[in-house]
């Protein structure tokens, strides 16, 4: 009998302690589940066309003449959604395989496709623009100053042009210096309009969106555009992308 009580006692401490440890299964369970759904969402990401390149330089890396807040909301957010909406708007199928310069020749000026250009697009064009960045900017390779002076004149000519065009593009949009065929030329495109849809190669641009300066420079635009071209241009990437063969 006094057994039977012993059992019967260690038999209740065994579930009181299986009770007391019930919290610690369940968040086991739990922990695994998620696990489990992270591990599904990254097969989804492996999937994606589209991918957020990563940023060159830190978040903070070209102040003072675009903050660290300017960085994380556009780099953070607006690129980081044209990404996202861009692989949203691809699972719907047809570009599988396909890369971002081969979606935007595809959907380009195509009224039904309009939602995924736009955001491809304006993926591969913030892509573009972190690597035209750099802070202190660099030195000016040979090549380069010799095509600038060539093609426009002076450097300061060709800071003025580029940052006419800055100042005339109406609305949201981007100023590029691009190759057409074998002449350096500068251009704007609204929205999310690319040179690579029109058979131009772009060298460097700059984002004129207000979401790229507003918080720095508020409507100054004119000022972030000539501290962008005075202090952050990368003559090393406008450099290599004159030799490269790619779009
Ligand atoms: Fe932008």
């Amino acid at each position: 009998m006094c057994y039977i009580l012993e059992k019967e006692g260690a038999m209740e401490k065994h579930w009181i302690k299986k009770v007391r440890y019930l919290p610690n299964i369940v968040c086991l369970v739990g922990a695994i589940s998620l696990a489990l759904g992270l591990v599904e969402c990254s097969n989804i990401g492996e999937k994606a066309t589209i991918i957020q390149e990563p940023l060159p330089y830190k978040m903070d890396a070209l102040k003072p003449y675009i903050s660290e807040q300017t960085m994380r909301f556009h780099y953070g957010k607006h690129y980081a959604g044209y990404v996202d909406k861009a692989n949203q708007l691809l699972k719907t199928g047809g570009f599988e395989g396909k890369t971002a310069e081969e979606i935007i020749a595809l959907t380009a000026g195509k009224k039904e496709y309009t939602s995924i250009f736009n955001n491809v697009a304006q993926a591969w064009n913030h892509a573009f623009f972190w690597k035209c960045l750099k802070p202190g900017g660099g030195t000016i390779n040979a090549e380069v100053a010799d095509r600038i002076i060539k093609s426009f004149g002076s450097f300061d000519k060709f800071k003025q042009k580029f940052l006419e065009a800055a100042k005339s593009r109406f609305g949201s949009g981007w100023t590029w210096l691009v190759l057409d065929g074998d002449k350096l030329k500068i251009v704007t495109t609204g929205n999310a309009d690319t040179p690579i849809a029109h058979g131009l190669k772009p060298l460097f641009t700059v984002d004129v969106w207000e979401h790229a300066y507003y918080l720095d420079y508020q409507n100054r635009r004119a000022d972030y555009v000539r501290q962008v071209l005075n202090h952050l241009v990368n003559w090393d990437f406008i450099a290599s992308r004159l030799k490269s063969k790619q779009a």
